[in-house]
């Protein structure tokens, strides 16, 4: 294959669009141990990308070799080949970008008498000559795509393709916050910030995110700097008062790689609990340092992958580790030490919540502890949900979030507890600190969304016979999406037959589904399959888990009796993350004792 065709393929891979020479630009002049690195863009980087900097150089030969593919003078042993070939698309980058633009280099070394200026042309080799010029190296792309029409035609909006630049610069300037960076776009100066090179690395972050995301003084952050076996996290944070109506200022680095990682992020959010209004975001900027053999980066060149072998131990490390350095700033109010005084009853009767049921499921029923079914209590859709979750307890990591711990003690007197419905939608209930209010439906959807995850995770769910078994007649898209489904739908519960004329025999329901929805909820939660799958664009597992929870959750406006709250606030202790809904929203809203004083003009 010629090297100019095969230039040209491998450029659709590492340059997807404007901004990703830009990044392969900035990432040579920070290799060349750049300390000043300027970007000076026009036409959205369709017309020009220049990326000047102040690192090393190169001799006229190797100014020439750069741009051929593979050329690279960044492995030096066996053991760098294997990291590098993992990257895929090392030694690439000028080659791909010359193939498909007019570039001109020019290039200096400290002590050379002269420098060197390269112009290649589509790929090819237009020129080589000596010039004038100061140590360090420019590259100026002109005309991207200019030959690869799909791709040019390809491109957003000019604002778009410019947003891109810019959020690609200012990701570097973070993790590099002692390099200074300046973009530029036609005559307008997007971003310029200073060097930081006396500063220390969290000083120099410290400044750097406060002057890229104008924030007054550094003072503002909070830091972080922590390790466990595992992990090391450093970074900051933004305080709880400064927050965002969005996400965009979230910032985190994987092994110095940005990634975008909505799990993540939201250990994060979560440790920020109560400290945020609703629909407010933190801003942060996190590095973690992992042992590679742990994470899986996706270092496809567009995309910003990651994924950790455990992804949940992660999860819980940098929610513990972002709590401690917010409580250490003291911002956290102590929702643990508040909680006891809301004591919860296990001891809600529930029926037997598996009937004839199947029999794989009898090996497990065995592993049940015995719980005294003082009150049964039938048409409670709550206690049903009860005694499934039960079934989970000896496996379930008790978070070391200990709000769920403390609130899930046992009290003897349960009669005691202070429990209110608030226009049947909230309960309210009183902790040391002040008031708790919690999202009935909300909270209801969180537990039924553990729950179902957990059945499908296990691969069995706990399943209630219908007393008359109904038959249903589907539409042949719905009936193949059930055929589909088929495995999960097992997993969590229903006992149903497809009879291959688009009707299905229902014979049992996942347990937790309350009376009276056991019919129709099949159809309702293929419906709201759908929907999560073309507007949200979930599947699997965590579609059907959201699907069902969103269903069967108890409405706004339905009457919660006593045990009933009480049951609601248990299992949702017991969740993983019981603060917010499988879709985000807050579940728990709480109001301290010291607000209610201040709104009530008594100061603080
Ligand atoms: P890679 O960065 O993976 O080595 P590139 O195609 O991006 O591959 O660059 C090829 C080579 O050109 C680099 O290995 C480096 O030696 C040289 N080079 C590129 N840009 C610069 C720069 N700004 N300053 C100094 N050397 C550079
Ligand atoms: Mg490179």
């Amino acid at each position: 294959m010629p090297d100019n065709l095969a230039n040209k393929i491998a450029a659709g891979e590492v340059v997807q669009r404007p901004a990703s020479a830009v990044k392969e630009l900035m990432e040579n002049a920070l290799d060349a141990g750049a300390e000043h690195i300027a970007v000076l863009v026009k036409g959205a980087g369709s017309d020009l990308i220049q990326v000047s900097d102040d690192g090393c150089g190169m001799g006229e030969e190797d100014a020439v070799v750069s741009f051929q593919r593979h050329a690279t003078s960044k492995i030096r042993s066996l053991e760098d080949l294997e990291t590098i070939l993992t990257l895929g698309f090392r030694g690439e980058a000028l080659a791909s970008i010359a193939a498909i633009a007019q570039v001109t280099l020019t290039t200096s070394r400290k002590h050379d008498d002269h420098g060197t200026k390269v112009v290649i042309n589509g790929g090819d080799l237009e020129s080589v000559q000596p010039i004038a010029a100061s140590a360090g190296t420019s590259v100026a792309v002109r005309n991207l795509f200019f030959n690869v029409p799909a791709r040019r035609n390809f491109l957003k909006r000019p604002a778009t393709e410019l947003k891109h630049i810019i959020d690609t610069v200012q990701v570097m300037a973070l993790s590099n916050p002692r390099v200074a960076f300046r973009l530029v776009h036609e005559s307008n100066e997007l971003i310029d910030v200073p060097s930081g090179r006396d500063l220390s690395q969290t000083e120099a972050l410290a400044r750097r995110l406060s002057n890229l995301l104008s924030l007054t003084t550094p003072s503002e952050l909070i830091f972080v700097e922590e390790s466990t076996s595992y992990l090391t996290v450093t970074g900051l944070l933004g305080r709880p008062d400064d927050h965002r109506r969005t996400r965009g200022q979230q910032f985190l680095f994987v092994n110095t790689r940005f990634v975008k990682h909505r799990y993540l992020e939201h250990a994060v959010l979560s440790a920020y609990e109560y400290l945020l209004p609703e629909g407010a975001y933190p801003l942060f900027v996190l590095f973690l340092d992992i042992d590679p053999r742990h994470v899986d980066v996706n270092v496809h060149p567009t995309k910003a992958e990651v994924k950790f072998d455990d992804e949940q131990g992660v999860y819980g490390m940098i929610r513990t580790i972002t709590r401690k350095a917010l409580r250490t700033a003291e911002m956290t109010p102590d929702f643990l030490s508040a909680m006891p005084a809301a004591g919860i009853a296990l001891d809600l009767g529930g029926k037997e919540a598996t009937s004839s049921g199947g029999s794989t499921r009898s090996s497990y029923e065995t592993s049940r502890t015995p719980r005294h079914a003082a009150e049964p209590d039938k048409g409670d859709w709550m206690a049903a949900g009860v005694q499934s979750e039960r079934l989970y307890d000896t496996g379930r990591l008790i978070a070391s979030d200990t709000a769920g711990e403390r609130i899930a003690t046992d009290r003897p007197d349960a009669s005691e507890d202070l429990l209110w419905q608030l226009h049947d939608t909230y309960v309210l209930t009183q902790i040391r600190s002040g008031l708790v209010i919690i999202d009935q439906q909300a909270a209801h959807e969180r537990i039924l969304y553990e729950t179902a995850r957990r059945s499908l995770e296990a691969g069995f769910g706990l399943s209630q016979q219908l007393l008359f078994p109904t038959t249903m007649d589907f539409t042949p898209g719905d009936y193949t999406l059930l055929e589909e489904l088929m495995p999960d739908l097992k997993s969590l519960g229903f006992d149903i037959d497809l009879q291959g004329n688009r009707s299905v025999v229902i014979r049992g329901v996942p347990a937790d589904i309350r009376a009276g929805d056991d019919r129709s909820i099949l159809d309702s939660m293929l419906d709201q399959y759908k929907s999560f799958e073309s507007i949200d664009n979930l599947t699997g597992k965590e579609n059907l888990a959201r699907s069902i929870a969103r269903k069967s959750a108890v409405r706004a406006g339905t009457r919660l009796s006593h045990k009933e709250m009480r049951a609601l606030i248990d299992q949702l202790f017991s969740c993983k993350m019981p603060y917010s809904s499988p879709d985000g929203r807050p579940t728990i809203v709480k109001l301290s004792v010291d607000e209610l004083r201040k709104r009530f003009g008594q100061g603080s």
